[in-house]
């Protein structure tokens, strides 16, 4: 085999390595974002792709944000549920167990949207739309 490189300046289209289900950048569904490449690029990998493998920052999320509320570093005493003491942030583990765990009054996040009485209304809407739609198709 040999290798040459060319400096080209033509370009062509290449489709995300995303496609190939062996290849590391396959973010489980074929990636079918096609790119813009010079004309000796052999492999390319769209930014959705890349971005996949960069692990998002929740770990230090998840790690300090379970039973605090918002601002909670700023409170002058948080006790955290499991009893642990922060005073403007800072834990103070001397004062472990000695308060009542301060009440968080926010309301709960992520919490499932209900279904209006709008929403109701309007898929059933839909699904006659549909259902007309279909039937006038058959009778032609
Ligand atoms: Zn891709």
């Amino acid at each position: 085999m040999v290798f040459k490189m060319k400096v080209s300046s033509k370009s062509k289209l290449l489709t995300c390595e995303g496609n190939n289900p062996t290849s590391k950048y396959y973010p489980g569904a074929p990636c079918q974002v096609r790119l813009e490449v010079s004309d000796n690029v052999v492999s390319a990998v769209c930014w959705r792709c890349l971005a996949r493998l960069v692990p998002a920052p929740e770990e230090k999320k998840n790690q300090s944000s379970i039973g605090f509320p918002r601002g909670w570093q700023f409170m002058n005493q948080f006790v955290h549920s499991d009893g642990k003491v922060y005073q403007k942030g800072v834990e103070q583990p001397e004062l472990f167990g000695k308060f009542e765990p301060t009440k968080i009054k926010e309301s709960e996040p992520k919490r499932r949207k209900k279904e209006t009485l709008d929403d109701k209304i309007q898929k059933q809407y839909y699904q006659k739309l549909k259902k007309k739609k279909t039937t006038n198709k058959s009778k032609k």
